[in-house]
């Protein structure tokens, strides 16, 4: 699926809207991202923001939870690790980094897609654009046994943030409503709840695109090196969302998890 050839499907009104808010998560994903494959995202970044928006052209159900989009996203992970180990030039390779980053997003999305939209979900997307500068980076953690094992493992994983994401919807539907309605959305503040769910739904994407890419690298033969991470911590990164340096000596994530990495913890 990387090249994405299909002709239009019946577009489905994305929260990402015309492929801005999925670059936000390639760009938060990448301290996150192996270093290797996070210095390919920038130097490709036409190419990814290409592969986002062309997104747009799958089927209106891979933009689903729930519907298809847990699918899509398994199968461009798959195409990807194949397209690496084929030794497809990196510019391609990127573009369909784009495309996942897109699905993601989708399945990270408070509102589902339908085909016009729902206006509190397009004030969301409104906001979220205008709020994530000010949005720390924060990592919720890399699943060692997932990115070291099959692909069908991040199944359940998905389905079950495709469940919380829409829970997040109408917290947004009422904070809206008090100020008066969708149309309102400018005057919402970043103490609000909406601030919080948009916090929550581009670190959530971004920490997912990050660890599936991580698999993708890993089963493509790529150094993965672990991030120091425990269950229930997560990480915040300081400054210019950039690749990491690879130190001198990085441990590689290992199905275990229990790398030299991960006791060395930030907390
Ligand atoms: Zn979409």
């Amino acid at each position: 699926m990387l090249a994405l050839l299909a002709p239009a499907a019946v577009a489905a009104a994305c929260l990402t809207q015309g492929a801005k808010l999925d670059v936000e998560v390639g760009r938060r994903a990448l301290p996150w991202l192996p270093p290797d494959l996070a210095r390919q995202v920038v130097k490709h970044e036409r190419e990814f923001a290409a592969g986002a928006a062309a997104a747009a052209r799958l089927p209106a159900a891979s933009h689903r939870a729930g519907g298809g989009v847990e699918a899509a996203i398994l199968r461009q992970s798959e195409s990807l690790a194949q397209a690496i180990r084929n030794r497809v030039p990196f510019g391609e390779v990127v573009a369909g980094l784009g495309t996942l980053a897109h699905l993601v997003t989708d399945l990270e999305s408070p509102f589902p897609a339908t085909a016009t939209g729902d206006p509190s979900g397009r004030a969301f997307a409104s906001y979220a654009r205008s709020a994530q500068p000010r949005i720390p980076l924060v990592f919720y953690g890399q699943p060692a046994r997932l990115l070291t094992g099959q692909l069908a493992s991040f199944e359940p994983v998905l389905a079950a943030r495709g469940q919380s994401a829409v829970r997040l919807g109408p917290l947004v539907a009422e904070d809206l409503a008090r100020l008066g309605g969708a149309q309102a959305w400018q005057r919402l503040d970043d103490r609000s709840t909406t601030f919080g769910v948009a916090s929550i739904v581009l670190n959530r994407a971004a920490s997912n695109f990050a660890n599936l890419a991580s698999w993708v690298w890993y089963h493509a033969g790529g150094l993965v090196p672990a991030l120091p991470t425990q269950p229930r911590e997560f990480l915040v990164w300081k400054g210019e969302a950039r690749p990491r340096e690879i130190t001198r000596n990085a441990q590689p994530v290992t199905p275990n998890g229990e790398s030299q990495g991960a006791r060395l913890s930030l907390r």
